[in-house]
């Protein structure tokens, strides 16, 4: 083992103890039920227009216009985007960053104030930590990876984003899916796997299962940045990296 390598598992509380867990039990690997299309968060509806006005008088992205968009245009209408009230208060919009023809994608919640301010996902203590765990499984940003956020706009105070925020943006993050094809999607945190997975459950109980979204697989672990907040449980994320790469390795 290297220094470098001595360093990643320092960060993650793994050395100098650190013994790599056995392999899941098989049936960890079966995917999960299909997420139904019904959920709103997951919906593909029809249409050309890039918004559609709901009954009660609300205007949102069309999520059929968003997803016959190209990168270009995709990065343009994001950039140019006020669809929900998010954008009033950040800085700027927050696209994703990395290799565009990745096999692992991560997502996380949203941006915060470091990453609100540069303009990239994941560039404060939490996307230091979040880069230390790609390096444990040998991953760099950028090689191979992309990561992108739930929605693309700052919540004020670092709020969880609301339903409605969240149902507006995510066609964008769909479209980015869509171009992108990973291989694996490891959802960061709660809000990002329930957005994607498009019902509620708890982390704990999400963690440790392949789940399914539009035929991609998808893994669930926890957000480095409640890592941060809870060093005891990085153990766990750990845990989550090893079955992620047991799940591409197969
Ligand atoms: Fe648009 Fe998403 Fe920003 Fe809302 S959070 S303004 S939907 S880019």
């Amino acid at each position: 083992m290297n220094i470098r390598d001595e360093n990643v598992l320092r960060e993650l509380n793994l050395y100098p103890l650190w013994v790599r867990r056995d392999a899941p039990a098989a049936e960890a690997l079966e995917p999960s039920a299909p997420v139904a299309e019904t959920q709103a968060v997951c919906r593909l509806g029809g249409g050309e227009a890039d918004t559609q006005q709901s009954a009660m008088g609300i205007v949102a992205l069309n999520p059929s216009y968003v997803s016959s968009l190209d990168w270009n245009e995709l990065k343009e209408k994001v950039h140019a985007c006020t669809a929900c009230k998010l954008r009033a208060g950040c800085t700027q919009t927050v696209f994703g960053v990395g290799d565009e023809s990745a096999e692992w994608l991560f997502v996380g919640e949203g941006p915060g104030a470091d990453e609100d301010a540069q303009g990239e996902p994941f560039v404060g203590q939490a996307g230091k930590l979040l880069d230390n765990m790609r390096a444990a499984i040998k991953l760099k940003r950028g090689n191979n990876v992309y990561i992108a956020n739930i929605v693309k706009c700052r919540p004020p105070n670092n709020r969880t984003p609301e339903e409605d925020e969240i149902a507006t943006c995510v066609p964008y993050l769909q479209q980015q899916i869509a171009l992108i094809k990973p291989k694996l999607i490891v959802a960061l945190g709660k809000t990002a796997a329930t957005s994607l997975l498009g019902r509620e459950a708890t982390l704990g109980s999400l963690r440790g299962s392949v789940h399914d979204f539009h035929g991609t697989p998808l893994i669930v672990t926890y957000h480095p940045a409640y890592l941060l907040r809870s060093p005891a449980e990085k153990a766990k994320a750990w845990q989550d990296l090893c079955f992620a790469v047991q799940r591409m390795s197969e």
